[in-house]
């Protein structure tokens, strides 16, 4: 398998997944049809489907154009999205195992940036739209704190170690700088931010990061954390030590930062 990440907009990514048996491939969230379509020629690979992980414009944008480019393209999103997408064919629940040529992709339902996200998992691969993000987690547009802290440390975080997760936005940077506010002592942060600085100054992305990582220096995967804890009620003692509390606070801080 290769992902090719697509910058879409001004800070989406797409990615072109291309099984490399078959040069078959998917478009995870085409938020512009365009630049996917000048990628699957340059690729030289035969585009089968779109892999929608909710239904924000910013990420489906461009599936109508692809629909209408690209005949019998099977467009899969969560089945409660099914009347927010236009362009949808197929509904995904949690547990599906989608195949692309011969690969084979796992469904994984992960409610809370929006009811009907989800991440799709291809060979150790997580596309996880704005539900996980570099250093950080979307906002709760249609979810309680409570739905997306499980998401993300339950369902996710569920996953081995070494995931390579291919977010939705170009925001590691200005997430590790408010972790670094957080934790200003966590030497992984400082450490990641530094190389993630030097990258965007070159020009370069940064996803993929991996689900160790994350765990290492995304505060919102880190609620659980004593250290974490402790630093968040020093901040504000007011906040109970249950992780969800913990992560309902610093999710309400990261909306202002
Ligand atoms: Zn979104
Ligand atoms: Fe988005």
């Amino acid at each position: 398998m290769r992902v090719i990440p697509i910058p879409c907009l001004k800070d989406n990514y797409a990615y072109l997944v291309v099984c490399d048996d078959t040069q078959m491939a998917g478009v995870v969230d085409p938020a512009e049809a365009g630049v996917v379509l000048r990628a699957v020629d340059i690729e030289g690979v035969t585009l089968r489907a779109v892999f929608n992980t909710h239904h924000h414009p910013d990420h489906v944008g461009g599936v109508p154009e692809l629909v209408k480019a690209i005949p019998n393209l099977e467009v899969y999103g969560h089945r409660v999205d099914k009347n927010r997408i236009d362009g949808f064919t197929r509904g995904v629940e949690m547990g599906d195992v989608l195949s692309l040529g011969n690969l084979k992709i796992e469904v994984i339902h992960n409610p809370g940036h929006t009811t009907g996200g989800v991440t799709y998992l291809v060979e150790g691969c997580a596309f996880t739209g704005d539900t996980l993000f570099g250093g950080g987690c979307g906002r709760l547009f249609e979810g309680t704190p409570e739905t997306l802290f499980h998401s993300l440390t339950k369902v996710l975080g569920r996953l081995p170690d070494t995931t390579q997760v291919f977010f939705g936005h170009e925001y590691t940077e200005q997430n590790l700088k408010f972790a670094a506010q957080l934790e200003p002592d966590n030497e992984w942060i400082h450490q990641r931010l530094k190389q993630v600085e030097d990258t965007r100054k070159r020009g370069g992305i940064t996803t993929p990061s991996t689900l160790a990582l994350e765990w290492a220096t995304n505060p919102f995967m880190r609620c659980g954390n004593l250290e974490f804890i402790h630093r968040v009620q020093a901040r504000d003692p007011t906040v109970e030590g249950r992780p969800e509390e913990v992560f309902t606070a610093i999710r309400k801080w990261k909306d202002r930062f």
